[in-house]
């Protein structure tokens, strides 16, 4: 061991498990990385992805300066001259065109690092837009708008109390590659196979068979797109066999009279051919649903990226509801989150609910939903002339080209922009589209809390990293560089004192939060500023009272114990009650129930998550690029045979005018008429700079993919689920 070299420990910021880590740390840079045995939550567990963090801070691919656009030509800038550039370009186009003018797109990784979220917020309300944009309607938003709809917030969502469970449904998920999303429960596997030890029961249904599906006790295929008919089956087959029992969540729901006729159409029988799966394994699992002394029913990005996301989603809820499930051990429980939460603020039992559609789209008139318009409509956006056009961007941490339905065309209509600016670690499919590039920091140049992720964990807990590395002096912090954009759209200019703006804005916000107690705070929380004091002030202020100094001295985290029940206190609804029958969910019914005679389509594509991949740039590090290549389209050998395919072979894959080339593996884990192919790939555009990336680029699914479909409730893009045609390739 080197003399200098130290331990520390930080949790992993690359997916919502969020694993505590322990680094090896010798001569400024971190030699090791594993799993943090004494880590409250994932108790040294760590996924492959977790020693990545190493490469992306080693990576000579990662953007250290500052880039600006000169003559076609990005070249390296200081970082004062950034922000002049940026100052005498945004200002003037808000000025002539109006804030809607601008749009923010917030992508993924602003979800896993505190300065990005909370002064993303900051950048957000001063800029004014109504144009803001985010990866969560591409993937999660109709979970979100089912939980807050029935429960009265967005971030108030059950998650399954697997620890205490005999028995788990899984559909559309697949978490012992994710490790949970929209529910963080690091070491899924362990998690599943203590739940087998117990005698408990894990099923799956997924048109794949996943890593999941390869560990449970049984998996059943579903059609694509398939999920909401399979899901009301269930809930019709609870009704017409005398299985619904509320349990001791009974006194606090409304709405169930409104439920039974409401599905009435869809029994076992009649939704069989639609989502694939017999009516008698339907009813099959409805009973054995039913009798489980513990059951948690789960769904995630099958469930969300389809026509039918938030119906989905309410009916995942609807059998935790009707079996008795909600707010139980071993059921699906409410985390009670030590910071941040909407549900442990205010006043309990109550509050105002969920609304939709307080504003509408220009072009398209897509509903408002959680303050964002779907990432979808951002091209037309851009494209179409009128009053209120986007003529300028600024995103944070986003590679929409990718990441989104037909990024060609969202590509080509940010070329047409007046002013982009990104906020990135890399140059890449999306970035190299701006004007100006500001790098984000690595990870382990960072403070770490886990803002939203506690309010979906498996267990409560609260935790703090410090830096791991030091960042070169001249370079902000991201919350710094946020706080600076605001400043700058706020026409205080690039110049501004960021540290005197961050105590004006906390000061203010303090006063409306706190009243006149707002000085002690104050006093209490300082010398901190940026996230520190705003994760301290949170604290506080949350249910258990901590202090950040308090988390700070325990590198494992504070174990705040097993989910408990918290109804009704953890409800927002207006009525006070679990809305069972939200009028706008049951209105939707009658478009599923137009849809149930459709016909199987020959191919439909799927995406897929493997665990060493979650956002694109990850295939630009060595330890989770190297091994066979994963970006293959899997066929089941049916199909390849009908089709021609053969493993290893090439392929055109084609929907309606737009087409990729791809490598084949006939696999059985592939349900018959299904082809899957992970999500985030195609690193072949021109202007990248992700070289190892770029060595094997994949192909993009979405680039298959319609801007236009989308669930219309939630705005969430379909993702899946929608036909193609395959053919071999020389
Ligand atoms: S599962 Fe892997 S990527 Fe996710 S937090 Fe844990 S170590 Fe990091």
């Amino acid at each position: 061991m080197p003399a200098s070299e130290a331990t520390v420990h930080r949790i992993c910021p690359f997916c919502e498990a969020c694993c505590g880590l322990e680094l090896k740390v010798a001569d400024g840079r971190v030699t090791a990385i594993r799993g943090h045995d004494a880590d409250v939550l994932s108790a040294g567990y760590m996924c492959p992805k977790g020693v990545a963090l190493r490469d992306l801070h080693d990576d000579p691919d990662r953007l250290r300066r500052p880039l600006i656009r000169r003559g076609g030509q990005f070249v390296e800038a200081g970082w004062d001259e950034a922000f002049a550039e940026i100052d005498r370009r945004l200002p003037p186009l808000i000025g002539a065109h109006g804030r809607n003018a601008v749009a923010t797109v917030l992508g993924n990784p602003t979800a896993h690092k505190a300065g990005l979220l909370l002064y993303g917020a900051r950048l957000g309300r001063a800029l004014g837009s109504q144009n803001v944009f985010s990866a969560s309607t591409l993937d999660q938003m109709p979970r979100q708008l089912a939980a807050g709809l029935m429960y009265g917030h967005w971030l108030s969502i059950p998650v399954p109390d697997i620890d205490r469970s005999d028995y788990l449904l899984v559909i559309g998920a697949n978490p012992l590659a994710s490790n949970g999303s929209m529910w963080t429960v690091p070491d899924f596997r362990g998690r599943a196979r203590a739940l087998q030890a117990r005698g408990g029961r894990l099923v799956v249904v997924d048109p794949r068979r996943t890593e999941t599906a390869d560990v449970a006790d049984r998996h059943l295929f579903i059609r694509p797109g398939g999920d909401v008919f399979f899901l009301l089956g269930l809930v019709h087959a609870l009704f017409d066999e005398d299985l619904v029992r509320l349990g001791r969540a009974g006194a606090c729901v409304a709405g169930l009279d409104q439920v039974r006729p409401a599905v009435a159409g869809f029994a076992p029988e009649a939704v069989a051919a639609r989502c694939g799966i017999a009516a008698a394994d339907i009813r099959g699992l409805a009973r054995e649903l039913a009798a489980a002394p513990r059951a948690a029913v789960y769904g995630r990005i099958g469930t969300c990226t389809q026509e039918y996301g938030t119906l989905a989603n309410w009916a995942i809820d609807l059998l935790n509801v009707l079996t008795g499930r909600l707010d139980e051990e071993g059921g699906i429980m409410f985390p009670k989150a030590p910071a941040f939460a909407a549900n442990t603020a205010g006043a309990p039992g109550s509050g105002c609910g969920v609304t939709t559609g307080r504003r509408r789209s220009r072009v398209s008139g897509a509903p408002e939903v959680f303050g964002e318009f779907p990432l979808t409509c951002l091209a037309e956006e851009i494209e179409t002339p009128g009053d209120g056009q986007v003529r300028a961007l600024i995103a944070i941490a986003a590679n929409p080209v990718l990441s989104a339905p037909n990024g060609a065309r969202l590509a080509a209509a940010l070329d047409r922009l007046d002013f982009m600016v990104s906020l990135d670690i890399y140059l890449n499919e999306t970035s190299r589209h701006a004007d100006v590039i500001l790098p984000g920091l690595s990870p382990l140049e960072d403070i770490h809390y886990d803002v939203p992720f506690p309010q979906l964990a498996c267990r409560n807990y609260a935790r703090f990293s410090e830096a791991t590395l030091p960042r070169d002096p001249d370079r902000p912090a991201e919350w710094e560089t946020l706080l600076r954009l605001a400043a700058i759209v706020e026409g205080r200019g690039a110049g501004i004192d960021v540290h005197a703006y961050d105590d004006e804005l906390f000061n203010a916000e303090l006063g409306r939060l706190a009243g006149d107690r707002a000085a002690a705070i104050a006093d209490a929380v300082a010398p901190r500023r940026g996230p520190e004091r705003l994760i301290d002030l949170a604290l506080r202020q949350g249910p258990y009272g901590l202090t950040l100094d308090a988390v700070r001295k325990a590198p494992g985290g504070i174990d705040l114990g097993p989910l408990s029940p918290r109804l009704p206190e953890v409800l927002r609804t207006p009525s006070g009650m679990v809305e069972l029958a939200p009028p706008p969910l049951l209105a939707d019914l009658a478009r599923a129930a137009a849809d149930l005679g459709r016909p199987a389509p020959d191919l439909v594509i799927i995406g897929r998550r493997h665990v060493r991949s979650n956002n694109s740039w990850m295939h630009n590090l060595p330890v989770l690029a190297k091994g066979p290549f994963r970006c293959t389209a899997m066929v089941h050998p049916a199909d390849a045979g009908r089709l021609g395919l053969t493993d290893g072979g090439r392929a055109r894959i084609a929907r309606a005018d737009r087409a990729i080339e791809v490598m084949v593996e006939v696999s059985d884990a592939m349900m018959p008429g299904v082809v899957s192919l992970p999500h985030g790939w195609g690193h072949d555009l021109p202007g990248i700079r992700l070289g190892l990336a770029a060595q094997r680029p994949g192909a993009n699914l979405n680039a298959l993919l319609d801007e236009d479909l989308r669930d219309p409730l939630s705005g969430n893009a379909v993702l899946g689920g929608v036909e193609v045609t395959m053919q071999p390739l020389g």
